[in-house]
């Protein structure tokens, strides 16, 4: 297999599949937050450097039949430019004869994005005649995109076998691989995920996969509530999936045969309804007052997780604890997260696990606390229930 740390560049167009799919201010279409460029930027810079030539290749926004003016990826042009420090040419299309001549034209350490390869149903489709098409561009291929790499889509997954002894992941790509691949087969104990966020159906394939792994697991967030309520815990108008209750009683039992210790919290923090401004209050999480519900797990749950996280040595993160996004609701997860740096200072490794828990350790501005924060919320999500990730497999075939 190849790496991308000693591949010979020189005179080489360089395919490179990457997540640009960023969020636009609604109003300027100005891009709001460039950190998907940003992640790019050490695989772009390395291959400039080795005298190669960059085709960018990305999906933006989920276009529904064709080309759509706000999914178009001008709109990021000048950030693209802005990041890499140099002016970077841009073609209507991702195939056909102007991206073909432009990426012949391309001079070494110069840079061409081309549009949205979603503009193609092909793409989605993981169509073999598109994925030729664009493989066309390039001499060779670099995929960045760990975003995108539980997608079997033609940029991603089909395109690599044109490129047989050319193919590579990017730096991203591989940080990504290195600090999953190290959390998933070898994890220093005790090891303890942390699972939260809204619903136990999103989550039960990696709570299921995480019982063969993880020495315990502790369940915060909107899911905890089925979990309390499948033993007979009463949890007012809180968040609850009936049709979950048994899958729940099935991963307690499961996880009693395995050793792993589940921890659910003690304590919520209730509200009289889903609102920024609604009057609260601390009760047990299995006895919520009819009317009210937990949005957030309470003081003495906090202390709870806090003991059980200082005491290990690999942790993994997905799905926040509360609804973090309103202040009366986001301590659980700030304190979380300050637990979760305080056992990293102390040793642990520590990987927050892409979307929401990604944004809730930004957002407290601790990102740089942990030891690794994920750019894949899907991706990160399908590789912890045990999935072969397709874009991986492209590549390591
Ligand atoms: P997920 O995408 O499944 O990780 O869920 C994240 C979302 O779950 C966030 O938007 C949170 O606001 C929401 N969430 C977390 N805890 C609760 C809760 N107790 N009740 C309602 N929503 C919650």
């Amino acid at each position: 297999m190849n790496s991308i740390d000693t591949y010979n560049f020189q005179g080489k167009r360089a395919l490179v599949r990457v997540d640009f799919n960023v969020p636009l201010d609604k109003e300027t279409m100005a891009v709001a937050d460039d950190k998907r460029i940003r992640a790019a930027l050490p695989t772009i810079q390395h291959i400039l450097n080795a005298g190669g030539s960059v085709i960018l290749l990305s999906h933006f926004g989920r276009p529904k039949e064709g080309p759509e003016e706000k999914f178009s990826l001008k709109h990021i042009l000048t950030t693209v430019e802005k990041n890499i420090g140099k002016p970077v040419r841009f073609s209507p299309d991702c195939i056909g004869e102007d991206a073909l001549n432009q990426s012949k034209n391309l001079k070494s350490g110069e840079v061409l994005l081309v549009e949205n390869v979603r503009f193609y149903s092909e793409e989605t489709a993981g169509d073999i005649g598109f994925a030729e098409k664009l493989s066309k561009l390039g001499d060779c291929y670099v995929n960045d995109a760990f975003g995108a790499a539980h997608r079997a889509h033609a940029s991603t997954t089909q395109i690599a076998q044109f490129f047989p002894n050319d193919k590579m992941v990017g730096f991203l790509m591989k940080s990504e691989l290195e600090s999953a691949r190290k959390v998933l087969n070898h994890a220093e104990r005790p090891f303890t995920a942390i699972v939260g966020g809204a619903k136990v159906s999103d989550k039960v394939l990696i709570v299921e996969n995480l019982l063969n792994i993880a020495d315990h697991i502790i369940i915060g967030g909107g899911m905890s509530y089925t979990f309390y309520k499948a033993q007979g815990g009463h949890i007012g108008n809180s968040l609850c999936e009936d049709e979950r209750l048994e899958t729940c009683r099935e991963i307690l039992t499961k996880a009693q045969e395995k050793g792993v210790q589940i921890h659910l919290p003690i304590d919520s923090t209730i509200a009289d309804r889903f609102a920024a401004d609604a009057e609260t209050k601390v009760a047990p999480s299995n006895q919520v007052p009819d009317g009210w519900m937990g949005l957030d797990i309470g003081t003495e749950a906090i202390a709870q997780f806090r003991g059980v996280l200082l005491k290990s040595k690999t942790i993994l993160w997905n799905g926040p604890m509360g609804v973090f996004e309103m202040k009366a609701f986001e301590n659980g997860t700030k304190s979380i997260a300050v637990a979760v740096a305080e056992a990293t200072k102390n040793g642990a490794f520590s990987l927050i696990g892409g979307g929401d828990s990604a944004a809730a350790v930004e957002k407290f501005g601790m990102s740089d606390q942990v030891s690794y924060v994920s750019t894949g919320g899907g991706a990160l999500l399908e590789y912890f229930e045990g999935k072969v990730l397709p874009g991986v497999q492209a590549i390591e075939d």
